[in-house]
């Protein structure tokens, strides 16, 4: 959607096409109904520079977020909060102001933050046992952050990713904002992205499942366009990349490339949404727990008629295959019961599991880049090479560099 907004905001005639019936891809909404849910709880925590500079450029109004400084909050009474002040004195002031470390802490933390410029190799593990991180701090807090925001463990986790998030946080007060949706995924971007476009006389047709690219004399044909069979300049691919490698299986000159798509490795989730009838709270607006299944507990923006909804993330879903959504839904009850002695159970719980939800950022992965072999055809998405961990920023980023490299192919020489 980023690279047919910036195609569509140069004037260029644009078409995208959705397979599935509502917008949003892996940030979307399921249900929207009574209890309304998704596909998953979304955040943007950390540096989301473009895509809040794209919802600004849609009119999208910045009250679709609820603002809140970055915190962890775990159980065993560590908190820590994203000072607004600017840098270097936010970041030595959260660090000083945290709750449940000791001196030796707060020493350890400082002397992370000096080693994040030099990060580039091996697994997160490594660097935080190259500089020397407490007991406390290791497991309590930079072992549940590496999984909330880079989607696997610390074992198995890139430092170099781990220390692009962190210097993130650290850079400015902006990033270290924690910007819930009080929206649905698909009415945040999607949504203002297709009226922008039809405004623009541009289309988003959905229920269209593109099945094969073909190029003929210099000109794209896309199988499943039954529309209007039409030709096209350029393509971008911007599927999830098991997709993207299929879509891509009529060029042998992209074999290496498929098969660096289908060797990406991907880690389920599973949401659990929990409403009860009655006020619940938590110690802080997302708790990150360290002896559960579940992995993040948060408030959801909504109280209807008292109904108080929360979602329970666990991220590591493969490693409970054999538990039921009931087995699930009942372990995040208990975890919500510990912040809420005597909480009754709750009227109402839906367990949504995304397979291949996210790519994780584990060092040695090759990640493909914007363009292919083949002129013209491109590639977006969250999976692409990137600093930063595979997230909407990083998709919204390579839907604008596949967009900036079709305007500088179509610049006259
Ligand atoms: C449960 C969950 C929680 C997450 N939490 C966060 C979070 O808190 N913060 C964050 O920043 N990110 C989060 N993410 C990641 C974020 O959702 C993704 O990084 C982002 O949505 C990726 O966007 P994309 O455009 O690259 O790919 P996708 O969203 O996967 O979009 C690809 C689109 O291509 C369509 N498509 C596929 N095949 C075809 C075809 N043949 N023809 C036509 N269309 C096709 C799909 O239907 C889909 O709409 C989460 C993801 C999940 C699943």
């Amino acid at each position: 959607m980023s690279a047919a907004v910036e195609l569509s905001r140069h004037e260029l005639d644009v078409t995208v096409f959705e397979s599935g019936s509502l917008l949003g891809g892996r940030a979307r909404v399921v249900d929207a109904g009574a209890y309304t849910y998704g596909n998953g709880e979304h955040f943007l925590a950390g540096a989301y520079s473009e895509t809040l500079r794209m919802l600004r450029a849609l009119g999208v109004a910045p009250k679709v977020f609820r603002r809140l400084p970055f915190a962890i909050h775990t159980p065993a009474g560590v908190q820590l909060t994203a000072s607004t002040a600017p840098a270097p004195f936010g970041p030595l002031l959260s660090v000083f102001r945290a709750r449940g470390l000791t001196l030796q802490d707060r020493l350890a933390m400082l002397r992370l933050k000096r080693a994040l410029r030099s990060a580039t190799e091996g697994s997160v593990a490594q660097l935080l046992v190259a500089t020397r991180q407490t007991t406390v701090l290791t497991e309590q807090v930079w072992k549940p952050f590496c999984l909330a925001v880079l989607g696997t463990t610390a074992d198995s986790a890139a430092a170099q990713a781990f220390a692009y998030v962190l210097r993130a946080y650290l850079r400015d007060s902006a990033s270290s904002e924690l910007l819930v949706p009080r929206v649905d995924m698909s009415e945040l971007l999607p949504v203002p992205a297709t009226l922008y476009l039809s405004r623009r006389g541009n289309s988003v047709r959905t229920l269209t499942r593109i099945e094969r690219i073909r190029l003929e004399s210099g000109r794209f044909t896309l199988d499943g366009d039954y529309g209007e069979g039409s030709h096209y300049s350029h393509v971008i691919v911007a599927t999830q990349a098991d997709t993207a490698a299929w879509l891509l299986s009529g060029f042998d000159s992209l074999t290496l490339l498929r098969n660096q798509l289908q060797a990406l490795p991907t880690e389920d989730i599973s949401t659990i949404y929990l409403a009860y009838p009655c006020a619940v709270s938590l110690p802080g607006p997302i708790i990150q727990m360290t002896d559960s299944i579940v992995h993040t507990v948060t408030r959801r923006d909504r109280t209807i008629h008292g109904v108080q909804e929360l979602a329970a993330i666990i991220r590591t879903r493969d490693a409970h295959r054999d538990r039921t959504d009931d087995d699930l839904a009942l372990e995040a009850h208990k975890v919500v019961e510990r912040f809420n002695p005597h909480l009754v159970m709750p009227n109402w719980t839906k367990v949504v599991t995304e397979r291949n939800a996210i790519y994780p950022a584990t060092p040695g992965v090759i990640r493909p880049r914007t363009i292919t072999a083949v002129p013209n055809l491109l590639l977006a998405g969250d999976y692409l090479e990137s600093p930063g961990p595979a997230n909407i920023e990083t998709a919204v980023c390579a839907g604008l560099a596949a967009a900036r490299q079709i305007l500088r192919s179509l610049r006259p020489a």
